[in-house]
């Protein structure tokens, strides 16, 4: 089969995309926005985005879900979601400037902080210091996986109030903060839980399974920052060949809320 889906950045793409830039962009302060395309800034309206942002100092970089928050020193909050196709490129203001760029910030040492968006679904936000009451999916986020405070007993407290698919739930982002499609389909595999399963159904030792194969992977990824092009075998979605990555048999996909969920029906029988 053909493995279909177009890769898009989760908890661990994020994680990557702060870990590249925030060793330069804390302790830089804004000197100018040039804003190419309004529509990612999303609040304030951008005339107040701008004007706020400029003389604001980063104090610090941070994940929550999919969302990259930037503390400033003006008691605002600068919020990006990257979506499917948002970058976040750190550089000097003499590299040329790639076409999809969308917003361009500079900072008072002359570089650069350039937000590149070729489907133009990324986007931005500028609230007060956690009040985060604006941006709904923000506000209602469920709990980071990675976090100390995500343990066995608090995911089973949270399963047992809810219904459905597990594939759907997984990527359900006030279930679980930070994880999509592509990490969904690992984290379902490893636990060898077909995508389609309810999440009633689950015995203990799978929902522990599962439990156990969100840390990992996450982990794992994290760790590792594998590009969200060059995915390592065990990723089921870019494997061209199209089989299982544990015991070769083809694999299968179903289609879930639009997209296609890959699964091994050996190893994650329905
Ligand atoms: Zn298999």
């Amino acid at each position: 089969m053909i493995i279909r889906g177009e890769p898009m950045p989760e908890l661990p793409d994020v994680e990557a995309v702060i870990d590249r830039i925030k060793g330069d962009v804390v302790g830089e302060i804004f000197k100018g926005v040039e804003i190419f395309i309004p529509d990612p800034i999303q609040l304030p309206p951008w005339p107040e985005f701008k004007e706020r942002l400029v003389g604001a100092k980063i104090l610090d970089i941070w994940r929550r879900g999919k969302f990259i928050l930037f503390p400033l020193s003006n008691g605002f909050t600068f919020i990006v979601h990257l979506r499917m196709t948002g970058n976040l490129i750190y550089c000097h203001p003499q590299q040329e400037i790639h076409k999809h760029t969308r917003v361009v910030f500079t900072f008072e040492n002359g570089r650069q902080l350039r937000f590149t968006d070729q489907r133009k679904l990324g986007k931005m936000y500028l609230v007060p210091d956690e009040d985060f009451s604006g941006i709904k999916a923000l506000y209602t986020m469920g709990p980071e996986p990675l976090s100390e405070d995500f343990t066995l007993d608090v995911f089973n407290k949270l399963l047992r109030k809810r219904k459905g698919r597990i594939k759907s739930l997984v990527m359900d982002q006030r279930f679980i903060a930070g994880i999509g499609n592509v990490y969904g389909d690992v984290i379902l595999w490893q636990a060898k839980i077909h995508p389609q399963r309810c999440v009633g159904e689950l015995s203990s030792a799978e929902i522990r399974g599962l439990f156990h194969s969100i840390k990992e992977v996450l982990h794992e990824s994290v760790r590792n920052y594998y590009s969200i092009h060059e995915r390592p075998d065990w990723f089921l979605m870019g494997r061209r060949e199209g089989i299982c990555p544990r015991c070769a048999s083809p694999l299968d996909a179903v289609k879930i809320q639009g997209r296609y969920s890959h699964f091994c029906p050996r190893c994650q029988p329905g």
